[in-house]
């Protein structure tokens, strides 16, 4: 296992995951990647149910009000998804979705 080097702002609770063990939703991000923190069954664990569980649609999950953007340790800021060609890359701007969505819809019916 490796440790995070970020963790999402907000809590795995609002993205959907439970415990896996017991089902409950006192948990937390886990010093380690990809894991959350289990405080009633005090383990790491990767947790179900949650938006991670499939492809994570970025733009749908801003427009519902729920945020993928991150606190990255090494320099303690945070920073938002972009899509570029396909690819989610992570920059400290946070982008404007409509504008990248008309966008992208132009460009798609070009
Ligand atoms: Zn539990």
């Amino acid at each position: 296992m490796k440790h995070r080097k970020w963790i999402y702002v907000q809590k795995p609770q609002e993205y959907g995951a439970k415990c896996d063990k017991c089902g409950g939703p006192n948990i937390e991000w886990s010093e380690w990647e990809r894991m959350i923190w289990r405080y009633d069954c005090q383990v790491d664990t990767e947790g179900r149910e949650s938006i991670f569980d499939g492809p994570i649609p970025v733009m749908a999950t801003e427009l519902l009000g729920m945020s993928l953007a991150r606190l990255y340790f090494k320099d303690n800021t945070i920073r938002y998804p972009h899509l570029r060609k396909h690819k989610t890359i992570y920059t400290k701007v946070k982008p404007d979705y409509m504008a990248e969505y008309k966008l992208r819809e132009k460009n798609e019916h070009i």
